[in-house]
């Protein structure tokens, strides 16, 4: 092996980060600047002046010919529009020109974004706006550089075009909460509350040359046809199997790519399914982590190109192996480095943890259908309860310590003890005894406590986590600010902050569930405690308008009415485009791939069977097959007329509800039918015949 990563030196090279910007800004400037970024404090434009012109120097000296304000519609995908540095000298020439204003604002005619109603064609200006809060960085390309700011993007009237700018808001919200609460418990070091968030990536790798013969993953990203291939993942051989070079290799680049760009990719793995992986970076704050996970996406897909690989991000590109997710572990720490969710070693003795953590359980319980709602999208709606990810029912795990020191505080008033983790001895006598933790852990949980963290897994693999974060920061914010009014005004302080904690544990015990969540039981006894089981997208969507999340997102100034229901209209129309273009995907393959393919087959079957007869024998075999395929083939010709008729009615819908109902319940039934068929025909139709990669062919060929 001759690549040697130097990782020290090249970590963060590409990112105008703390240890630059105080290399190279004058002092003043850099404590102006960070006391903006600690504090919230407006950015003074003499200030922002200076700023500018070293990010642009520090940008030019890496190549940097352009800049762009990068920002996160509600794609869920990056976008960016690139200006060069230049301005042109009166007698020849250019100048390299970055101005303090160029940084802090830009305008755009984001008219083609979707922004749910919120804006139409005729009043298209869009702002951005820089977020010194994560740092600007350099976009490396073949052809060049490119300087990229962070920025929120929003409307000529104020309101949020972006998943960016409700999180911001919402990180102020749980700060100004959880600060109240650090305080009534004794605390006046602290000066913030930070939500730190590490978000854990799966994905696929296919080999380029297979991709680029398949329709369904070009358009769709997620295979519409494929019948199982021999073996998936029944043996288990592949999860933290060792990892094949090629795809080391690849791990190796990415690293390399993420580790310049000062994202701390730490751990990855193979995965469950054959040809998946993960991929889990050191946490951050919640803004940064969101621009992280952002950029490690877009980087994944760049260098597996590269390769001569693609990266599939869908949530579901193979049927019968699992898809790919992201689990968004959360936590709130202090800027003094305390963690508010470490229980400590003795949790029944940690007042202000096991308030927040009945804050926590509240703000779940009643708010379940807003965090189902951030994990919703098309492609999730093949995981969400099929046994390969947790159900669509929200619960909470907290494992059998704290579920023993809840029980005991619900039960007896008080808590006064802990369970302890006992020692493990594997009976093997080099190896030596060691303590295990208090709990096991559970795989199965939407929300599953793991250590001093939420682990939050129910958010897809292709999806931002910024709507995900803005529901929890939001809902725990709110519980915490419940808290923090009753305890303030209370004579006794100590005994109110008891009270509230025994209060609130047993009133939303109902949302804790230590069990298996891949349980038909579970789905019962969750339907048997009024707990919410919301199976799909669309009807997912319908938690953004309820009256109740409404009033909590404007009591917070988090969204508006109005952003809220533009974002359910996006989210229906997201949807209604996605189908769209699977059926027509759908339709695409099935007329002109297998059906040729299909008749091209059963030609070659019926020759067969009248020489076989010509030559005096019997061509039973032969006969059966044709008969099989010709069954199929009309089954196939039968969905496809289907699938086209309501697919022509569905795109010919006003867009909203309903046409997105339509959608599901008509367009992906039609779909499945269709499926069933062709997958019958693969099975049957000689595999030299077969018109694309089988699943065989995708997910063991790397
Ligand atoms: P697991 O064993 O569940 O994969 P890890 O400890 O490896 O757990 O962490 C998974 C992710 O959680 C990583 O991104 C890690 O940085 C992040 N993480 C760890 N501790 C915290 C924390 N206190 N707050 C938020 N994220 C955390
Ligand atoms: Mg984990």
């Amino acid at each position: 092996m001759d690549k040697k990563i130097k990782v020290p030196e090249i970590f963060g090279e590409n990112v105008f980060d703390g240890r630059t910007m105080q290399e190279r800004l004058p002092k003043k400037i850099y404590n102006e600047l960070q006391k903006t970024i600690e504090n919230g404090t407006d950015l003074d434009s003499h200030v922002a002046e200076i700023v500018a012109h070293e990010m642009k120097e520090w940008a030019l000296e890496k190549g940097a010919t352009h800049y762009t304000h990068w920002f996160q519609p509600l794609t869920g995908f990056t976008a960016e529009k690139q200006d060069a540095f230049i301005s042109p000298k009166k007698n020849g020439g250019v100048l390299m020109e970055f101005s303090g204003k160029e940084l802090i604002k830009g305008e755009s005619d984001g008219s083609s974004f979707p922004s749910g109603g919120l804006r139409s064609t005729f009043e298209a200006r869009g702002y951005t706006a820089w977020d010194c809060t994560s740092p600007a960085f350099i976009h490396e390309s073949p052809t060049g550089a490119v300087l990229c700011i962070p920025t929120v993007f929003f409307s000529y009237t104020g309101d949020a075009l972006d998943k960016k700018t409700p999180l911001l808001r919402s990180m102020e919200v749980l700060n100004k909460e959880a600060m109240r609460i650090v305080r009534l418990f004794g605390d006046n070091d602290a000066k913030k509350v930070n939500v730190s968030v590490g978000a854990e990536q799966e994905y696929f790798i296919v080999s380029r040359d297979a991709y680029l013969k398949r329709k369904d993953l070009i358009f769709a990203g997620r295979t519409l046809f494929g019948a199982p291939a021999p073996k998936g993942q029944e043996l288990d051989d592949h999860y933290f199997g060792s990892i094949k070079e090629r795809i080391l290799a690849y791990m190796s680049d990415l690293n390399e790519e993420l580790w310049k760009l000062g994202i701390s990719a730490k751990t990855q793995h193979n995965e469950v399914a054959p040809a998946q992986h993960e991929l889990a970076p050191i946490y951050d704050v919640v803004n940064v982590a969101t621009d992280h996970n952002q950029l490690m996406m877009e980087t994944m897909k760049k260098v597996a190109l590269r390769q001569n690989l693609v990266c599939l991000l869908n949530e579901k590109p193979f049927e019968g192996v699992n898809g790919s997710g992201k689990h968004n572990n959360w936590s709130m720490t202090t800027d003094t480095g305390v963690n508010l969710l470490d229980p400590g070693k003795a949790p029944h003795e940690n007042r202000r943890f096991l308030l927040i953590l009945a804050a926590i359980l509240k703000a779940v319980d009643e708010y379940a259908p807003l965090l189902r709602e951030a994990a919703a999208n098309p492609g999730n709606d093949h995981r969400l309860g099929a046994n390969e990810a947790p159900p669509a029912i929200i619960s909470v795990f907290l494992g059998e310590q704290l579920e023993d020191v809840l029980n005991q505080l619900c039960e007896k008033g008080e808590a006064t003890s802990s369970k302890k983790g006992s020692q493990v001895d594997v009976g093997v006598s080099t190896v030596p005894t060691f303590m295990k933790d208090a709990t096991d852990r559970n795989r199965t949980s939407p929300f599953a406590f793991t250590n001093n963290k939420f682990e939050f897994r129910m958010v897809g693999s292709s999806a931002s986590i910024a709507d995900a974060n803005t529901v929890l920061n939001t809902i725990v914010a709110d519980a915490l600010g419940q808290a923090a009014d009753m305890i303030e005004a209370a004579d006794n302080k100590d005994m109110a902050a008891h009270d509230l904690t025994k209060r609130w544990i047993s009133e939303h015990i109902r949302i804790v569930f230590n069990g298996n969540g891949y349980s038909e039981e579970w789905i019962e006894e969750a339907a048997r405690r009024g707990l919410p089981n919301i199976n799909n997208t669309v009807d997912a969507h319908a938690a953004l308008s309820d009256p109740k999340a409404i009033a909590l997102f404007e009591r917070h100034k988090v969204m508006t009415r109005n952003e809220l229901i533009s974002r359910e209209e996006v989210g229906y129309e997201t949807y209604a485009k996605v189908i769209n273009v699977e059926a027509r995907t759908m339709l695409d393959m099935a007329k002109k791939e297998i059906l040729p393919a299909v008749i091209r087959y059963t030609m070659t079957v019926a020759k067969s069977v009248n020489e076989i007869e010509a030559a005096g024998a019997k061509p039973h075999v032969q006969k059966r097959i044709l008969d099989q395929c010709q069954a199929h083939l009309s089954d196939m010709y039968k969905a496809l007329d289907d699938l086209e008729e309501v697919t022509q009615k569905a795109a010919s819908m006003e867009t909203g509800r309903a046409q997105a109902v339509f959608y599901r319940d008509e367009v992906v039934r039609a779909m499945e039918q269709l499926r069933k068929p062709a997958d019958a025909l693969e099975m049957l139709v000689d595999e030299k015949e077969w018109p694309f990669p089988t699943y065989a062919d995708l997910m063991f060929n790397v």
